[in-house]
């Protein structure tokens, strides 16, 4: 049996059984649930996705699949039934990123920390920023997305988790607080990071930017959210930038090593590492706004030292972790100094092989 190899017309025939049982005995027939995260849509009815794609393989494969089978998600059953011509839709918003709670956040401060209700003008105006933003796909969101309610829920959530706050918090998790603390920490920074985000959006330059590669850096990697250091990424990835710098290193006799690490590509690998190296963009995201990037803020970096800098927020210095690894040096310098003491102790009073048996 082919999993997910179903036509349209199976699909239709699914979606005919569904109409004409009902979704509660359709969904008891096959022992489905109710759907989760995707319906699909038909002649403006929706329908359990995972259900019907489940049904539509005993056309097209002899036998329905069982729920256990697969997943009703991007993965399996809504994957099949776009790819059979159908329209796929979240029923559940994705949860708020980081950059949103920011732009929520900043409006909460500047209301002196009290929500805002759906009919607020400036909800209305950061409700249609937010669908604007390269972060959710279309696929991912339903027509409530970031609507002025949920917006304005969102405020409320961010509003009753100040620490002043009297009353029980209404909702929200554990990013809101964590912005919300950042916000009280370093109101300054953090309207900034709200102001550049919008600014970018409606210069268009966010929008172009490709996602990180894997989006591997979290949540939690860059205080600042994901599209500004999508946009950190795209300026030290230039490739004329990172030319320029190389030749403004290699010109005045300098060696391209790791600012961090003493790193060099060429010594490691020879002629395959010759001119080789990343730059990373030395400018903290809150402070790179407009403007061109200069050859002073790039740094020359190694891909590994690169990737702990962005491991983590606080994004170190290439001087910090150079720093943190010569304090590693030393502290194992001295651990393994301290283990060889005593055996050199021991080893003097060991006899000399022999020494006593010809005396
Ligand atoms: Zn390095
Ligand atoms: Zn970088």
């Amino acid at each position: 049996m082919r999993r997910g190899a179903i036509t349209q017309g199976s699909v239709l025939k699914a979606i005919a059984e569904y109409d004409e049982l009902g979704r509660d005995e359709f969904l008891a027939r096959y022992g489905f649930g109710e759907a989760r995260s995707y319906v699909v849509v038909h002649d403006g009815r929706e329908y359990d996705s995972k259900a019907i794609a489940g049904v539509a393989h005993q056309w097209d494969q002899g036998r329905a699949l069982r729920p256990d089978e697969f997943s009703g998600g991007k993965e399996h059953a809504a994957a099949w039934l776009k790819r059979a011509g159908f329209q796929v839709k979240a029923v559940k918003n994705p949860d708020w990123a980081r950059d949103e709670i920011i732009l929520a956040c900043q409006l909460v401060m500047e209301n002196g920390w009290k929500g805002l209700d759906a009919q607020d003008a400036r909800v209305v105006e950061l409700s249609g920023l937010l669908q604007l933003l390269p972060i959710h796909a279309e696929a991912e969101r339903n027509e409530k997305f970031r609507n002025p309610n949920g917006v304005a829920r969102k405020t409320f959530d961010i509003a009753t988790r100040h620490p002043e706050y009297q009353g029980k918090p209404t909702n929200g998790g554990a990013l809101d607080v964590a912005v919300l603390m950042e916000f009280l920490a370093r109101p300054d920074e953090m309207t900034e990071v709200a102001r550049l985000i919008r600014q970018g959006i409606v210069a268009g330059e966010l929008q172009g930017l490709a996602p990180t590669d894997d989006e591997e850096f979290d949540d939690y990697s860059a205080p600042e959210g994901r599209l500004l250091m999508r946009r950190h990424q795209a300026r030290e990835r230039n490739k004329n930038l990172r030319k320029k710098k190389i030749a403004s290193v290699t010109q005045r006799g300098g060696r391209l090593a790791c600012e961090a690490c003493g790193f060099d590509f060429e010594q490691v690998y020879g002629d395959r590492g010759a001119g080789y190296i990343e730059c990373h963009h030395v400018v903290p995201l809150h402070e790179a706004g407009e403007g061109k990037t200069k050859l002073s803020d790039l740094a020359l970096i190694c891909a590994n030292c690169h990737r702990m800098i962005h491991r983590r927020a606080p994004w170190p210095t290439p001087a910090e972790l150079r720093a943190s690894i010569e304090r590693k040096h030393a502290a194992d310098r001295r651990a393994a100094e301290a283990i060889a003491r005593p055996r050199r102790a021991a080893d003097e009073q060991m006899p000399k092989p022999g020494s006593d048996i010809h005396r």
